[in-house]
């Protein structure tokens, strides 16, 4: 299978054009091979956006814009199973989690039709200020215009939804990069979209190396907006180019997870072995540090370990995998080399810390220092740490020495705790009684410090994909 960039509907992978082939993560099986873009096709497809815009989107009246959100939807929904099926194959995730990311991303499209309806502006008591009578003032959400999405290997559909259905929603059109190693699933994306009746104009597919077409879609002066899901490095270069563009980032974490001594340890060993082994770790909020209260520590771990063992390994593609490789084999080698120093440091391999090829076995570490990489970066593997604590200040403080600041879980059932450290936590989002691991497409969502800026969940990304527009009236009647 062959496949190429979308240009107001025309795919575009001629044979002069440089290939890159898709393999999948486990058996090395070919995929498809992906015609290139280069710059000038990044040029082309913005204009087309920008001529589509002013036709079409910037008009088109919200009920419109929402059937086609739903259609969309009710699409995905009826064909599930193939999107499902090519998302283990070209990302590796276990069949049940590819079902789940469907099922999500269904949703997200629903809540984008139904918000598309609801995008509310006020009315601004004018004669609040001296001088302010006979005057009505109100604001509009206008959409932006041309909106640039790139997005990760990680959650190839659900996340690239999460950018594309609220720009829609909002009347914007986009230009959409989605990640080189997990391209099928976008390509098949962006024809759902036509086959409901988007105008082909209004979604363009890039298919490029993003440090070849990245800049273009960065810098270009019609772009009014990036939003990019992907790592702190490549988040940080588009924050520096993208100049007077608004920017949303969703970037990485190292996200810490709180049992204290009155959690309910049962129900949370399993969702931790979820939350940090759900598609080998590579999930921006798995749970990477877990700090446990010195009185269940013993007791934690031995059930923990149990349990991770109990996982079954294997191909992404049988119904009863749990567990499956890592994107690539560069990937997992970086992720055993973090292992190996944290061991030549003092740390212990509680379980796990086997590589072969793409297939690193799920790890838990212990006796951990905070200046290891795979507590103080964002380690995106199968790595979790298993962290003694004594009190809730110095849990705290650990929790909060990170550069990263995304997502965190709580477990205790002393509400005034609970919230009192939901308080201190320095992140964009503090789950009590639930895992770091667990997000809802509604709720906002995003990062602070180097977590990022900007926060999705439909309702909060068509704030962000639109500009606020006042518009007064001066109601002297001599000028009516
Ligand atoms: P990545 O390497 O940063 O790639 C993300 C996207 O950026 C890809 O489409 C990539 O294209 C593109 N890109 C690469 N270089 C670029 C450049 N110079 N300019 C513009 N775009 C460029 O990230 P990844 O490995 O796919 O995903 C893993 C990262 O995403 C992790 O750090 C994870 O935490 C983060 N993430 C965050 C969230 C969140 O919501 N906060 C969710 C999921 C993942 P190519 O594929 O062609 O290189």
């Amino acid at each position: 299978m062959k496949i190429g960039s979308i240009i107001n509907g025309q795919e575009f992978k001629e044979e002069h054009r440089e290939t890159l082939s898709v393999f999948n993560p486990y058996n090395q099986e070919k995929v498809a091979e992906i015609s290139l873009a280069g710059v000038e096709d990044v040029n082309k497809a913005i204009d087309q956006g920008f001529k589509t815009f002013h036709s079409t989107m910037k008009t088109m009246p919200a009920y419109k814009r929402s059937n086609i959100l739903l259609k969309t939807a009710n699409l995905l929904e009826d064909r599930k199973e193939s999107f499902a099926e090519i998302i283990a194959r070209e990302a590796g995730k276990p069949l049940k989690y590819s079902r789940g990311e469907v099922d999500r991303a269904v949703q997200v499209l629903r809540f984008a039709s139904e918000k598309a309806k609801h995008i509310y502006s006020e009315v601004i008591p004018m004669d609040a200020a001296v001088g302010g009578e006979n005057r009505l003032g109100f604001t509009k959400r206008a959409p932006l215009g041309v909106v640039s999405a790139i997005t990760p290997f990680n959650f190839p559909l659900n996340l690239s939804l999460h950018k594309l259905a609220p720009a829609i929603a909002a009347g914007n059109v986009v230009i959409f990069k989605p990640a080189e190693k997990t391209p099928v699933s976008a390509y098949m994306l962006v024809q759902l979209f036509h086959e409901a009746g988007l105008p082909t104009g209004a979604l363009n597919l890039i298919m490029g190396k993003g440090e070849v077409v990245g800049d273009a879609l960065v810098q270009h002066d019609k772009v009014q907006k990036v939003t990019f899901t992907g790592s702190l490095p490549v988040g940080k270069n588009i924050r520096k180019k993208a100049g007077f563009k608004k920017v949303t980032l969703e970037l990485g974490s190292n996200s810490p997870n709180i049992l204290f001594d009155d959690a309910d340890m049962e129900q949370v060993v399993e969702d931790l072995v979820k939350g940090a082994f759900a598609f080998s770790g590579q999930v921006c909020i798995s749970a990477q540090r877990i700090y446990v209260h010195h009185s269940l520590y013993d007791s934690f771990l031995k059930e923990y370990v149990k349990q991770t063992e109990a996982l079954t390994v294997g191909d992404p593609l049988n119904e009863n995998t749990d567990f499956g490789p890592m994107i690539n084999k560069e990937a997992a080698e970086r992720a055993k080399t973090w292992i190996d120093d944290a061991v030549s440091n003092g740390a212990r391999i509680a379980t796990g810390g086997e590589l072969k090829e793409t297939m690193l076995s799920p790890t838990i570490m212990t006796d951990v220092k905070s200046d290891m990489k795979i507590i103080a970066d964002e380690v995106f593997a199968p790595i979790v740490s298993v962290i003694p604590f004594e009190t809730e200040e110095e849990v705290v403080k650990h929790s909060n020495d990170s550069v990263y600041g995304l997502q965190a879980g709580v477990f205790t059932k002393d509400i005034n705790r609970a919230l009192r450290v939901a308080d201190k936590l320095e992140m964009g989002g503090v789950w009590i009684n639930e895992i770091s691991t667990y997000r809802q497409d509604n709720h906002p969502y995003g990062g602070v410090k180097q977590s990022g800026i900007g926060r999705e969940g439909v309702k909060y990304a068509i704030e962000d994909m639109t500009e606020l527009k006042f518009i007064g009236i001066n109601l002297n009647e001599k000028r009516l």
